[in-house]
């Protein structure tokens, strides 16, 4: 399991690494935005190192790295769907929630405040969150069960009353040349 309390700070100076597993059924928020729990556990990473800068204090750093593929339906064809899930951001270490100037908000990397000892689960449930798609499709939705040879007269209806307009517009136009 990730450490639910881990000094970051400390971390990024000694140049920490932790990785490992966790499965889908222990991220509880995630789990609520899936199709279900049953998949491949997510693999995390956390390495801290430190940013130097010239001019100034080396700047505290940590990526998290998540890889996974969550379950999902998709919206096209609504058959289950494994989105595969591979993020790696980079979080600048900071005392406290910053203001964001406009630098930090075009920066690549994200500020964490870090004072405080940090949940990384929720630190890697947040990504998971965060990395997931509005609408989840397929690149290419699978076959259904066996193809149909030919469109059945029920897929063929919207095609025909989006004809209608015209159709009613031609009505109209020679009902008009009638009267003249
Ligand atoms: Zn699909």
């Amino acid at each position: 399991m990730p450490p639910r309390a881990l000094t970051l700070f400390d971390f990024a100076r000694s140049g920490g690494e932790l990785h490992g597993r966790v499965s889908l059924p222990e991220l509880h928020r995630l789990s609520e935005l899936l199709s279900s729990t049953q998949g491949p556990p997510v693999q995390w990473a956390l390495q801290g190192f430190q940013r130097e800068r010239i001019g100034m204090r080396p700047q505290a750093m940590v990526t998290l790295q998540v890889r996974g593929a969550l379950p999902l339906i998709c919206q096209r064809c609504l058959q289950a769907m494994q989105y595969a899930v591979d993020e790696t951001v980079d979080f600048r270490l900071v005392a406290e929630e910053p203001e964001l100037t406009q630098a930090e908000i075009e920066a690549e990397d994200e500020a964490l405040p870090a004072v405080h000892p940090v949940d990384v689960l929720t630190l890697i449930e947040d990504q998971l969150i965060l990395a997931l798609p509005i609408v989840p499709m397929h690149d290419v939705c699978p076959q259904r069960d066996a193809p149909e040879p030919t469109p059945s007269r029920t897929d063929e209806a919207p095609a025909e009353d989006r004809q209608h307009p015209f159709a009613n517009l031609r009505d109209l136009l020679g009902d008009a040349k009638k009267k003249r």
